[in-house]
């Protein structure tokens, strides 16, 4: 019982800094995705990509969170894109103060796109809010097209979901279309992308669909 009261009070606390998160990069002009799988989905190379396909429009900006080493914001600098490594030593998900703190290394840029890869997990991350304006639920087809039934919260929870390394389908018993409406059967109100980095199939519509997002 009193478990389930400390747990509450940690999402509360959490909750009041990520509205002051929101706050803060509504002021600033930011807008913020949170992208949230488990590990091995490809969030990286999506975020890669993303710059690839939007850096020449807008100024994008990375905070990419790891359990223990700094090896994705190694990948990500390497774009010329301001990026924060959070290591979470442990932690199994990034909060609103990691983020808040994360931030400040970056505050005097001008950031119109914040991007922040979440640490690989599909359960803890969807509970917490980091003041995003929309999460992105992202998921390879490697891992089964039944998992949105399986893992319904990140689904009722975010705004996309991004079905990546679809170059593989042709190796694999997953139905694209079977995953995509066990996720809809979740969330009908879900946005829907294919992708893959390889082949980069699928990244002119994620792209496009958000900037527009950003310049709504
Ligand atoms: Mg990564
Ligand atoms: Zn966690």
């Amino acid at each position: 019982m009193s478990l389930i009261t400390i747990e509450k009070k940690v999402l509360e606390a959490n909750n009041s800094i990520a509205d002051e998160n929101r706050s803060k990069f509504k002021e600033k002009g930011i807008f913020s995705i949170n992208l949230i799988s488990s590990p091995g989905s490809g969030k990286t190379s999506l975020v890669e990509q993303t710059i690839i396909h939007l850096k020449d429009k807008m100024k994008i900006a990375v905070i990419t969170g790891d359990i223990q080493t700094n090896l994705d914001a190694e990948r990500i600098d390497k774009f010329g894109v301001p990026v924060v490594q959070i290591i979470t030593n442990g932690g199994c998900h990034l909060d609103a103060s990691l983020v808040r703190n994360a931030y400040k290394e970056i505050e005097n840029e001008d950031i119109e796109l914040l991007i922040i890869e979440n640490v690989g997990n599909l359960v803890c991350p969807s509970e917490y809010d980091l003041g995003e304006n929309h999460k992105i639920c992202v998921m390879s087809v490697t891992e089964g097209d039944d998992k949105p039934l399986k893992y319904p919260l990140i689904f009722h929870h975010s705004e996309a979901f991004v079905i990546n390394k679809i170059d593989l389908i042709p190796y694999l018993k997953c139905s694209l279309d079977e995953m995509r409406n066990n996720a809809v059967k979740v969330n009908p109100k879900l946005k829907v992308f294919s992708t893959s980095c390889y082949s980069c199939e699928g990244m002119d519509e994620w792209t496009k669909w958000l900037f527009h997002q950003c310049r709504m």
